[in-house]
């Protein structure tokens, strides 16, 4: 009989979010109980069919059959920089300041063993998207996590980390809008994060995955590198996923300082090779055309999100209205914990939440709520919360 060890990376892996979550779901599901998922963060709406129709044609080319570049098409990363001028002001050379990615967790997870050693401080803010610091454990690296409150608008203070853990950390991990707690960075919080990072030789690693998801035009979400001097430090992490509903298609990009792009090009050239060329094809024609469909799918979610939080309130539960993303983050109500709290909604009402807690320790005492069911749905499933 063989019996095969998992490696420590793996074997050390934090309990699977979701593992205990799934349990009780399929328990209810075997009751035959009409479940409503508002767990995860997997937009409902279809891809645009411009898009589609756009891969369907790429499809037919025999050229886009071989293998791509890892770096992706210049025409791809052309267009990119098209799409940050356009959007954030922000100029990019696609030459050197832009890599195609399978996804943005793909070059999140590859990035880090771009630049961290065995032993070295990676800064992450939590609560946080979980492979962050999974990916800095998966280098041998340690991570300290800089907490997010309500009471500082669920931004981190920078000020809590020690001139020590400053000068020693090789990055620092920031992700606005957030998931989960849907906070959006100011100009002023950028700024004071990028001198710092400036001051210490730290990278900043911008998870910007929801810029696009917002509900006042008034108040949009930033790129990093608008802010003065952000180019000298920080990559970052951009995707197709949730701005046009293409998660499944995989197909992202990171931007930002050359030669952290040119480390995670090196990574992305030993270990993958790039993204179907027929996928890159319809980003582009996304990237260009797409803004009137993005404004579509704000309606829709900001339809669902005022449905949720006039529900919420109406069942006497906590929620800030978010200004961005697919998420509401909500109280858990007194005498529960999260996990006990989720647990019991989905087992006596058939709703399934996520609890705050499975995103760190600071997210104890909270709930996440995807948008990405219809607002039909999302009503019935206020209506049961409310009846708890
Ligand atoms: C959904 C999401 C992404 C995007 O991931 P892709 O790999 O591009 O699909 C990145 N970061 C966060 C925080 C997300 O929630």
């Amino acid at each position: 009989m063989s019996n095969f060890k998992f490696a420590d990376r793996i074997a050390q892996l934090p309990p699977y979010l979701f593992a205990q979550i799934d349990k009780v779901k399929k328990e209810v599901a075997a009751r035959g109980v009409d479940i409503i998922s508002l767990g995860i963060g997997d937009p409902d709406l279809p891809t645009p069919d411009f898009i589609i129709d756009a891969l369907h044609a790429s499809a037919k080319k025999p050229v886009n059959h071989q293998y791509p570049d890892y770096e992706g098409l210049d025409e791809f990363r052309e267009a990119v920089a098209r799409w940050y001028n356009g959007r954030f002001g922000v100029e990019l050379d696609s030459t050197n300041e832009i890599v195609n990615l399978i996804g943005s967790k793909e070059g999140i997870a590859h990035f880090a063993m771009a630049f961290t050693n065995p032993g070295d401080l990676n800064l992450v803010c939590t609560p946080h998207y979980p492979v962050y610091p999974i990916a800095t454990s998966f280098c041998g690296g340690e991570t300290k996590f800089l907490a997010q409150v309500e009471e500082n608008d669920f931004l981190p203070n920078l000020d809590e980390i020690s001139a020590e853990d400053w000068e020693r950390a090789k990055s620092i991990y920031v992700n606005f809008p957030n998931n989960p707690t849907a906070a959006m960075a100011t100009p002023e919080f950028f700024q004071k994060l990028v001198d710092r990072a400036r001051e210490t030789n730290t990278i900043i690693v911008h998870d910007a995955a929801y810029t696009e998801i917002y509900y006042d035009a008034n108040k949009k979400p930033m790129s990093i590198l608008e802010t003065p001097g952000a180019k000298d430090v920080a990559i970052e992490f951009h995707s197709l996923s949730k701005t046009y509903n293409m998660t499944g298609w995989r197909v992202g990009m990171a931007v930002g300082n050359s030669q952290l792009i040119a480390g995670l090009g090196k990574i992305k050239t030993n270990v993958d090779s790039g993204c179907f060329q027929a996928v890159q094809e319809a980003a582009i024609i996304a990237l260009d055309k797409g803004e009137p469909y993005v404004e579509e799918n704000r309606k829709v979610y900001r339809e669902r999100r005022d449905i949720m939080i006039a529900a919420l309130k109406k069942a006497g539960i906590e929620c800030r209205v978010p200004d961005a993303t697919i998420y509401l983050w909500a109280k858990v109500p007194a005498g529960y914990t999260s996990a006990d709290f989720v647990t019991k909604v989905m087992e006596e009402k058939g709703v399934v939440l996520t609890p705050g807690s499975g995103f760190g320790e600071p997210g104890e005492g909270y709930f996440r709520i995807s948008l990405t069911v219809p607002s039909e749905r999302l009503e019935e499933a206020a209506e049961r919360i409310a009846s708890l």
